[in-house]
């Protein structure tokens, strides 16, 4: 009797198991599929919005206060690709997908900040 309430307890906690498993990947499976958007400011004016999905594989280059900055999407991510700055950090932070993780470069005063659709990440 015993034996089998626990073989039921085994296959309730199994179920579980398995329910919380694929609703896990749902939401993971949903969050991927919400549209990133990059928004490129220079002295905090918006001067761009790139559409981390539709945009792959383009170029932009926007107008710094001190030269130009290329901007490539690549995969899904954003990334400064060329800029004229002296230290090179925009250049050097690579490619982003994630809200919360802008892109700066203070040189030029351009920032790329990532805002996703459905995220409930803090926005910067
Ligand atoms: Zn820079």
């Amino acid at each position: 009797m015993d034996k089998k309430k626990l073989t039921n307890d085994i296959i309730l906690i199994g179920s579980l198991l398995v329910l919380a498993i694929v609703s896990l990947v749902i939401i993971l499976t949903t969050r991927n599929k919400s549209n990133l958007i990059a928004t490129v400011r220079v002295q905090n004016q918006i001067v761009l919005k790139i559409d981390l999905n539709k945009d792959e594989g383009k170029d932009f280059v926007v107008d710094g206060i001190n030269g130009q900055v290329r901007i490539h999407v690549k995969d899904g991510a954003i990334a400064v690709t060329e800029s004229n700055c002296p230290h090179q950090d925009c250049v050097r932070t690579g490619y982003v997908n994630q809200t919360g993780k802008p892109i700066i470069c203070a040189y030029n005063g351009v920032s790329i900040t990532i805002e996703g659709n459905s995220s409930n990440d803090i926005e910067v």
